[in-house]
């Protein structure tokens, strides 16, 4: 089969030619992949908004074999999300969840969760803190990529840890540690119990469902502290919208 359907969201773009885009696609039933939109950056592109950061579309795909680049056929939008693109603090947010899809996603690797998850978080954008949806993606997503946090017992000794006792969360093996185990990673973090019990309930949020999160800024600033980490383990490089994030709050900071 040469021609394909799909549904997509559309990840990024970056023009290709004289009028054309190469567009960098989530899509449901074939994973990430790249296609040249033909025509976009003309100004009556039969394409709209389709092929504009976050959209979700239904895509027709030219999809030759022993070919990386597939070509747009068809489209249809199913929802522009142009609300992600009017708001500068949207946009950011959203562009961070694209960035982070695009970077720890394997071409043509197909998952109908991670998709569902990207529109929910899509979703919740415009009502939610930005950084509390930021913490709840990139948790849902590396849990979803294999690697959960194991915040029941002690990933080494494996023995559950009382509530009053001081709990240390070791990135590097992917859980937390009990006092005894805690000599093994010099570099696992502290973290309240409150924290703890917020990052269990953000592994299990239907997002759906939820209203507006309010996280008290201590606890999520060791939220934030531990994604940072997270994320850093298992992204080789940076993310430029984490690093345009902290230039844009240094300079409103002085
Ligand atoms: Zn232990």
């Amino acid at each position: 089969m040469l021609y394909n359907k799909t549904e997509a969201i559309v990840l990024g773009q970056n023009d290709f030619g004289e009028a054309d885009k190469v567009v960098t696609f989530y899509t449901k039933e074939f994973g990430k992949l790249k296609a040249v939109a033909k025509g976009v950056r003309r100004i009556k592109s039969r394409f709209g908004s389709a092929m504009e950061p976050f959209s979700h579309d239904h895509l027709m795909l030219y999809m030759p074999r022993k070919r990386d680049l597939y070509i747009v056929t068809g489209s249809r939008i199913i929802r522009t999300h142009k609300e992600l693109r009017e708001n500068f603090d949207s946009f950011i947010t959203g562009s961070y969840i694209t960035e982070l899809v695009n970077k720890l996603t394997e071409p043509e690797e197909p998952n109908g969760h991670l998709f569902s998850l990207i529109l929910e978080a899509f979703h919740q954008i415009p009502k939610q803190d930005r950084d509390i949806i930021i913490v709840i993606f990139a948790i849902k997503f590396l849990a979803d990529a294999g690697y959960k946090l194991n915040l029941e017992k002690c990933v080494f000794c494996e023995k559950p840890i009382p509530l009053s006792e001081q709990k240390k969360l070791s990135i590097q093996y992917g859980g937390i540690l009990c006092a005894k185990c805690q000599f093994r990673d010099v570099q696992a973090m502290n973290v309240s119990s409150l924290t703890l019990r917020y990052l269990k309930r953000i592994g299990i949020v239907d997002l759906t469902k939820v209203g507006r999160i309010n996280i008290e800024a201590s606890i999520k600033n060791e939220l934030k502290r531990i994604v940072h980490f997270y994320l850093s383990h298992h992204l080789p490089g940076r993310l430029k919208t984490e690093e345009f994030m902290e230039k844009l709050i240094s300079s409103s900071t002085v």
